[in-house]
């Protein structure tokens, strides 16, 4: 992947270079073609999947316009966090356009829920974006957590290095059907919420190509370390944050959110775009 510079006015687009020089996909919610896992985007059958943390890492830190340009179909998955893509940007410098930065602005208080998964987002009008969430999956192991950013917390030092998490069981049946492999979790925190086996264990580290796991006593696999203690719920909102991009921009909006994932992220990105009028 190459994050390239991009007139002002243009947005964030993908170029997925492999399948020609007009093969582009522009970040936007009437594009999302997948949120099983993760977010992709597919325009006249091109697809570019996993962008939600690459998203939110623009977002993080203020960048209103880049071309991305892909040699494959998935943004790069690196540790799971943003931070990756925060320390490339950081480093290559972050330049300011000739141009100030078209703020969407809502008509009226946007909502979506689903009534299954009791989860839900809210998006209330403001005069500068904010977004809270919490979560809660019934687990004595990550309880109940929540986690808040906006435009005065450091999103690379506080939500951009956040990583992804699994619940063991879950783990070992993606890993059972051949639905991840090994280096798709590498990084991930993993839930241990109810007892495992010596030999579960085992066989999960083999996966990770590690001689030896164990169970922190906070229910923790040890392959990480976490961050901070609601890492999770850090993580969650990095993924609202780069789902809701695909509104089309910056929202000056005040975000709330209960445990939700990429089809509620994805959901609420379209009925923002629709209520805006932006174009999608
Ligand atoms: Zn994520």
């Amino acid at each position: 992947m190459t994050v390239c510079p991009s007139p002002a006015g243009t947005g964030i687009r993908f170029l997925r270079k492999d399948l020609g020089p007009e093969a582009f996909v522009p970040a936007c919610a009437s594009l999302v073609s997948n949120t099983a896992r993760s977010t992709s985007l597919t325009l006249d059958g091109v697809t570019v999947m996993t962008i939600e943390h690459l998203m939110s890492a623009f977002t993080g830190l203020g960048i209103d316009n880049a071309l991305v340009e892909l040699d494959n179909i998935e943004v790069p998955i690196l540790d799971g966090s943003a931070n990756p893509y925060v320390e490339a940007f950081l480093k290559a410098g972050i330049v300011e356009q000739d141009a100030s930065r078209q703020y969407l602005t809502l008509p009226r208080t946007v909502e979506v829920n689903d009534s299954e998964t009791g989860s839900w987002i809210k998006a209330e009008p403001a005069d500068a974006p904010s977004y809270d969430l919490t979560i809660d999956f019934n687990s004595k192991v990550i309880g109940v957590q929540s986690a808040h950013w906006d435009e005065g917390v450091d999103y690379a030092t506080e939500i951009g290095p956040c990583r992804t998490f699994v619940f063991f069981h879950e783990l070992e049946f993606l890993l059972s059907q051949n639905l991840i492999k090994g280096g798709d979790v590498d990084n991930a925190l993993v839930v241990v919420e109810h007892p495992v086996s010596d030999k579960q264990v085992r066989r999960v580290a083999s996966v990770f190509n590690r001689p030896v796991m164990n169970v922190n006593p906070d229910g923790y696999l040890d392959n990480v370390r976490r961050h901070f203690p609601n890492e999770c719920a850090r993580h969650k909102l990095l993924d609202l944050m780069g789902d809701l991009r695909l509104a089309g921009g910056f929202l000056n909006a005040r975000i709330t959110g209960f445990k939700p994932g990429h089809t509620m992220n994805t959901r609420m990105a379209a009925a923002l775009a629709e209520a805006i009028g932006a174009k999608a």
